[in-house]
């Protein structure tokens, strides 16, 4: 819920007006002052509003990276985001699809980096494999007979 911007900026308007029209300088200056200060606040409401907003989507990534370390498994030396990922993986007969993909990283990553770095993917005569787009690792993840 914001602050109603418009009518604040609307009030102290006529505020000033009233003011102007008494000629009194005293209230004149006063008035002036609290314009000032107004818009200030106003703009430090608003650089706190998207500082607040930039923190919460801070806070939201790195609990989703809590979560999915937390769930990791190991297949065939990845790391895979849950046990219903690898389920569905072994499931897979010749390729992996892309949202399956976002949840396999890189298992050098994540020990040299503290990263979750998520997998490409290549093919040749061997089979499918994953390739992680930052370090290169690779490994052979459905072998073709
Ligand atoms: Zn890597």
């Amino acid at each position: 819920m914001g602050l109603p911007y418009t009518e604040i900026r609307a009030v102290i308007d006529t505020l000033t007006k009233s003011i102007k029209k008494s000629k009194d300088l005293e209230l004149s200056t006063a008035a002036i002052n609290l314009q000032t200060i107004i818009s200030q606040l106003m703009s430090e409401n608003d650089n706190l509003k998207h500082e607040n907003k930039r923190l919460k989507d801070q806070l939201a990534d790195a609990r989703q990276d809590h979560f999915d370390r937390s769930n990791l498994v190991k297949y065939k030396g990845i790391w895979v985001a849950d046990e219903q990922t690898r389920k569905k993986i072994q499931l897979e007969d010749c390729e992996i699809s892309d949202d399956l993909l976002t949840k396999m990283y890189c298992p050098k990553c994540l020990v040299d980096k503290d990263k979750l770095v998520s997998l490409n993917d290549f093919e040749n005569s061997d089979g499918f494999y994953v390739e992680c787009p930052v370090c290169r690792y690779d490994s052979l993840i459905i072998e073709y007979i």
